[in-house]
C-alpha cells in the first residue's frame, strides 16, 4: 500500500513538473490548451500498480514475429504459449497428442506442431470446458479422438441448442467445439505409439470437470487454472466455482511425482515449489479472512449505514472485512507474488464469503 502510495505521489510530482515546465514554455493560448490536454491523457492512461517481482516471469523470450515459444520438455512433450495461455502436445510415432486449443493461440498452434513434426493429429485431450482454454478446437481434425471428463462433455453439450446466452468463446473468439468422443469418470489411461498420459479426476476443484493430466515418462504434471507461478490466481480465486475444493487441490497437486508444471497461464512453467508458495498464500488468505470475519464489528457497521437500507449494510460490511483481510495479506506478499495488489481484494472477498456461508 505504502509503495503504491508513493508511487502515485511520484507520478503525481512528475505531471505537476511537466505542467509548470509546459506553463514557462508556453507562448500562446494554443501550447497552453495543447498542454493541458497531454496532462488530461497522461492521467486517463496511467494506471499504476506495485512493481512484479522479476522471480514472476520465464526465462525464454518470446519470438514476437511469431507470437509463440514453442518448447520441448522431454522425450517428444512440448509446450506452446503466446504469453498468456499455456497448451501441450505430444508427438508419438503414431499421431500428435493435443491438449487444449486457447483461442489466443489459435492456429499458431498448427505452425508450432509442424515446427516438430510431420505428424498428423490424432488425438485432443480437453483439460475443462472453459471457453478460453479450448474454443480453438475446431482447428483439429475432425476425425481425431476427443477425450475429456463426463462433466466436461456435459457442459460441453450445453452449447447445442441455443441454450447459451452467448456464442460459445463469445470474449476471445473461438466457436463450438467437436464433443468428445471419449469420456470417463474417474481416470483413464491413454497410450499412443512411444507415449502415455495419465488422466485422471479427483473432484471439483476450479470447476467440475477439470482434469490432471499427468506424463509420467517426462514428470511433467499438465493442470489448469489452479496454480499460477510466480503470480496470485486471477481474480476471484480463478473463478473458481466450488472455494474448498479449489483450496484442497493444492495439496492433491502435490500427490503427483513432478518436476514441471502445465498450469494454463501467464509467464512461466511452474515447479513444486510454486505449488507450495501459493499453497502458503491461500493458507494466509483463509487466516486472515477469518481473523477479519471475527473482528470487524457488523453491529458498529450498523450503526453508520442504519438498518432500512440492508444491502448498503451488508456491502459496506463485507467490503470491511474483505479490506481488513487484504491490508495484512498484501503486507507479507507483494514483494513475493505478481499482483498480489490487484486480485487480493478479490481472494479476500470470496474468501471470506465461503468461510460465512459454506
Ligand atoms: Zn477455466
Amino acid at each position: 500500500m505504502l509503495n503504491r502510495q508513493k508511487f502515485s505521489s511520484f507520478i503525481l510530482l512528475l505531471l505537476v513538473f511537466a505542467i509548470i515546465v509546459g506553463m514557462i514554455g508556453c507562448k500562446s493560448a494554443e501550447t497552453m490548451s495543447n498542454s493541458d490536454e497531454m496532462m488530461a491523457d497522461a492521467q486517463q492512461d496511467t494506471i499504476i500498480a506495485l512493481p512484479v517481482p522479476a522471480a514472476a516471469y520465464g526465462s525464454t523470450p518470446i519470438d514476437q514475429e511469431k507470437g509463440y515459444l514453442v518448447e520441448e520438455l522431454g522425450e517428444g512433450l512440448y509446450y506452446v504459449t503466446e504469453g498468456m495461455y499455456h497448451m501441450m502436445f505430444l508427438t508419438t510415432g503414431k499421431g500428435v497428442i493435443v491438449v487444449d486449443a486457447p483461442p489466443t493461440i489459435g492456429d499458431k498452434v498448427l505452425s508450432a506442431i509442424a515446427e516438430v513434426t510431420d505428424e498428423t493429429i490424432t488425438h485432443v485431450i480437453y483439460s475443462h470446458s472453459h471457453g478460453d482454454h479450448i474454443a480453438a478446437a475446431s482447428m483439429y481434425p475432425a476425425d481425431a479422438v476427443y477425450i475429456a471428463h463426463e462433466e466436461t462433455a456435459i457442459r460441453l453439450s450445453s452449447q447445442e441448442g441455443g441454450s447459451r446466452l452467448a456464442p460459445f468463446g463469445a470474449f476471445l473468439g473461438g466457436s463450438p467445439v467437436p464433443e468428445p468422443t471419449v469420456t470417463f469418470t474417474d481416470s483413464y489411461t491413454l497410450e499412443v505409439g512411444t507415449q502415455k498420459l495419465e488422466l485422471s479426476y479427483r473432484g471439483v476443484n476450479h470447476i467440475p470437470g477439470n482434469i490432471y493430466i499427468y506424463a509420467p515418462k517426462q514428470k511433467v504434471l499438465m493442470f489448469i487454472d489452479v496454480i499460477f507461478p510466480g503470480w496470485v490466481p486471477f481474480k476471484y480465486l480463478a473463478i473458481t466455482e466450488n472455494v474448498p475444493g479449489y483450496i484442497a487441490a493444492h495439496d492433491e497437486v502435490l500427490t503427483f511425482d513432478f518436476e514441471t508444471l502445465i498450469s494454463g497461464h501467464l509467464t512461466r512453467l511452474g515447479t513444486r515449489a510454486d505449488v507450495e508458495t501459493q499453497k502458503e498464500y491461500m493458507n494466509d488468505l483463509v487466516g486472515n479472512a477469518a481473523h477479519a470475519l471475527q473482528t470487524v464489528d457488523f453491529m458498529a457497521v450498523a450503526g453508520r449505514t442504519g438498518w432500512a437500507n440492508p444491502w448498503l449494510l451488508f456491502d459496506t460490511y463485507l467490503n470491511e472485512v474483505a479490506d481488513m483481510c487484504t491490508d495484512s495479506t498484501v503486507a507479507k506478499w507483494s514483494d513475493k507474488l505478481g499482483g498480489v495488489d490487484i486480485f487480493t481484494p478479490g481472494h479476500c472477498w470470496k474468501m471470506a464469503e465461503m468461510l460465512r456461508v459454506d
